[in-house]
């Protein structure tokens, strides 16, 4: 049967990384969340939408049409067929993503979207973001939290944008792991069944292989 690995955690703790190639080694398809979010941010301010404004963004929730490609060794994200893989990632996305991530209507339609593509992949799927064990998949086969010191994770996160403080760095993500755990509708959570991997001192190849094992067992 299709394999559904679901793989949670806050910013930082190598949850993409693991999870791309956790799902190439195993042929299974891979989706990133948390680049939906990223991609309907994108839109909402590509569109002028207030962001400090929940009803403004509830009101147009179901307007952008996001495409994830799930291919781990290429995945893809497109917004109204427009290739959004860079400019999800700038630092205005990154600072709004937590304030429309937690608009309810936002996430029952990307949760609906994550379901759908999940239930699509013939040859199982892993999926990473901050409540896919708890409320997108809840009947996943193995769910994974990854964890990490503050210190290691805005160590592994400058280490991506070259040239930025670190401290700053740490503040940001401590500010949007905040923000993710704390909003009322599907917060960033553990599930009570999902194995919690403290990734401090592992290198990446060592998380890899121990989720690996986990599927394998
Ligand atoms: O994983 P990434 O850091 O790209 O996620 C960006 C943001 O998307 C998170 O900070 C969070 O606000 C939101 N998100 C979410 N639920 C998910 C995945 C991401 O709310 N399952």
């Amino acid at each position: 049967a299709a394999v559904i690995v679901a793989i949670d955690g806050p910013s930082g703790t190598g949850k993409s990384s693991t999870s791309k190639a956790v799902a190439t080694q195993l042929g299974l398809s891979y989706l990133d969340t948390g680049a939906q979010y990223r991609a309907i941010t994108w839109w909402m301010v590509n569109n002028g939408i207030d962001i400090d404004d929940p009803s403004a963004i509830a009101a147009v929730a179901g307007k952008a049409e996001i495409v994830s490609g799930t291919d781990p060794s290429a995945p893809s994200i497109t917004v109204d067929g427009t290739d959004v893989a860079g400019p999800i990632r700038t630092q205005e996305v990154t600072s709004k993503v937590s304030a429309v991530s937690a608009v309810p209507e936002v996430r029952t339609r990307i949760t609906e979207l994550q379901r759908s593509i999940a239930a699509g992949a013939e040859n199982g799927i892993v999926v990473e973001g901050r409540d896919i064990g708890t409320t997108v998949l809840p009947d996943a086969d193995l769910k994974i939290f990854l964890t990490a010191s503050s210190e290691a994770r805005a160590a592994r996160r400058n280490g991506e944008l070259k040239g930025a403080d670190v401290n700053a760095t740490r503040e940001a993500l401590l500010k949007r792991d905040a923000a993710d755990s704390s909003r009322k509708t599907s917060p960033l959570a553990k599930a009570d069944d999902a194995v919690e991997v403290d990734t401090s001192d592992l290198t990446l190849q060592q998380v890899i292989e121990c989720v690996v094992t986990l599927v394998e067992e």
